[in-house]
């Protein structure tokens, strides 16, 4: 059935409550009205410059209401928008925007050059500033415009953030998009009068999805916040009496350790849900001292990508765990045969349900690779379920650091170093070893003022940790790499410190 999809959702939500605000930022607030004759006008325009049903509309540039305008614009004409990552080069961009072929570019002053850099290196047909984006909304018509589009065609390509090499595009279904969202109506309890603040940026799956369009689908308002800082954050929660927000547990650790933490009033907070890399105990404790509903959530980009939450009654007893499947959403922790593992033995998680991406965007051998034929997502995540079907993830496979014969967890070892009070940041990498094969390098970012030996944090994980999960080495770093959403880049860890692989 060729329904209407997301693009959709602001005809509705402008019909239902017209007057709610939608979105709050660069100081002003639009309503879902407002939002939803912008996105309209938007996808008028696009039209006019001859973007049909499949062609693909990209995007560079912060949190802005710009961002949406174009995503709900694009879906409108049954078009595919292609959010880009802002801190990329011009030529990883170049790649996206030729492997996607997008037909239009849409981007922020901030990324002016990027763009005259970008119509030097790959054909795109049009590229278009915000003034002009602002322009072409002016001047467009705002008769209704939205095209029937079936469940499965494709709303969305979505690079992974790339901390495994080449990005590749998870093609993201409008049905995808749409059970995602009610998963995480149904698992989280989001309400419609929600205040959903987006500090990270939307460019990321878990922003965008997370937050973002569930809050919209269910009539909420969506605070944007250009660039994350963790007292700005602060700022904004009380500004707005903000109620939900997702971040990994980077975002939440520093927030936790700004200035302002101790006098922040974070009572309008209802649910806090700290997801997308393993999230260490400490973080998890901080939240809870506070009084604060602290979940955990599992996901990847290819399962839209909600896969798994704790639920809030939960929150204590299973703390550290990232809960059971989404309500629409089938899980399992397979071996090496693909067979269950029984509780309590860890193997690799795969995941089922029309929350799964179609596939990677024109590369049917990298599909092949993580979908099964019957629609099964190898995610490389290495888990173990408990006795009642709660997920533990251990880390990624590929990250699994193999000494003497023995798996060692790197995320394991970094909440346990996390723990110690001189830390404020740290990462676990394999590096070669002749008698162990592999043995773990700790880099270590020490607290401001802080000193501590190496020898020291590696004492202080005696007793921890079990002898052959302790890292053989430490090293000191200013700071560590990670992604625009504030993920560990493993990969340049590795490069940068002689790790393996
Ligand atoms: P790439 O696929 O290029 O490596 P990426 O994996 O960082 O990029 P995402 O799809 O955003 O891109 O990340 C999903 C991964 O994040 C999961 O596969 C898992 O390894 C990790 N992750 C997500 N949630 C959790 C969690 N609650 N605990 C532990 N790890 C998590």
């Amino acid at each position: 059935m060729r329904d209407q999809g997301i693009g959709s959702w602001t005809t509705r939500r402008a019909r239902m409550s017209p007057d709610q605000v939608a979105v709050v930022g660069e100081g002003r607030e639009w309503t879902y009205r407002q939002l939803h004759e912008r996105a309209t006008r938007f996808a008028h325009a696009l039209a006019g410059l001859g973007v049909g049903a499949g062609d693909r509309v990209a995007y560079l540039g912060p949190n802005h209401v710009a961002f949406l305008e174009t995503l709900f614009g694009t879906a409108k004409l049954g078009a595919i928008f292609v959010p880009l990552n802002t801190r990329l080069t011009p030529n990883e961009l170049a790649y996206m925007l030729a492997d996607s072929g997008a037909a239009v570019l849409v981007h922020a002053p901030s990324h002016a050059e990027h763009a005259d850099a970008l119509r030097g290196m790959v054909r795109i047909p049009h590229v278009v500033d915000l003034d002009e984006h602002a322009r072409l909304v002016a001047q467009a018509p705002v008769e209704p415009l939205d095209e029937p589009v079936g469940q499965d065609e494709v709303a969305m390509i979505m690079y992974t953030s790339g901390t495994t090499g080449h990005p590749k595009g998870a093609a993201l279904t409008h049905g995808n998009i749409q059970w995602n969202s009610v998963n995480l109506l149904i698992d989280v309890d989001l309400a419609g009068d929600e205040v959903t603040l987006v500090n990270a940026p939307m460019f990321h799956v878990a922003a965008l999805n997370q937050t973002v369009l569930p809050t919209m689908l269910k009539g909420g308002t969506v605070v944007l916040m250009p660039a994350f800082d963790p007292e700005g954050t602060l700022e904004l929660i009380e500004r707005h009496r903000v109620t939900y927000l997702f971040g990994v547990p980077a975002i939440f650790a520093a927030v936790a350790a700004s200035r302002r933490w101790a006098e922040a009033d974070l009572s309008s907070v209802r649910t806090l849900i700290c997801g997308g890399a393993p999230v260490p105990h400490q973080v998890i404790t901080t939240y809870q001292e506070r009084g604060l509903v602290f979940l955990q959530g599992y996901g990847l980009t290819e399962s839209s990508p909600s896969a798994s939450f704790l639920r809030t009654r939960e929150s204590r007893e299973k703390a550290g765990s990232a809960g059971t499947p989404c309500f629409f959403t089938d899980m399992r922790v397979v071996g090496p045969d693909g067979e269950q593992v029984p509780p309590g033995t860890p193997g690799e998680v795969v995941l089922h349900g029309p929350n799964v991406m179609r596939g990677y965007w024109g590369k049917p051998a990298e599909t092949a690779a993580v979908l099964s034929a019957d629609g099964w997502l190898r995610t490389g995540d290495v888990a173990v379920s408990d006795e009642d079907g709660y997920l533990y993830v251990r880390d990624r496979i590929k990250d699994v650091i193999i000494s003497g014969g023995e798996n060692v967890y790197p995320a394991e070892v970094e909440d346990a170093l996390h723990k110690h009070p001189a830390v404020a940041d740290c990462a676990v990498i394999g590096v070669a070893d002749e008698r162990w094969g592999e043995v773990g390098r700790a880099v270590v970012v020490l607290r401001e003022g802080a000193g501590a030996r190496p020898e020291e944090l590696l004492e202080f994980l005696d007793g921890r940790i079990a002898r052959y999960k302790i890292p053989k080495s430490v090293t000191f770093a200013g700071a560590l790499p990670r992604t625009a959403s504030g993920k560990l880049l493993k990969s340049q860890l590795r490069t940068t410190y002689g790790g393996q692989r």
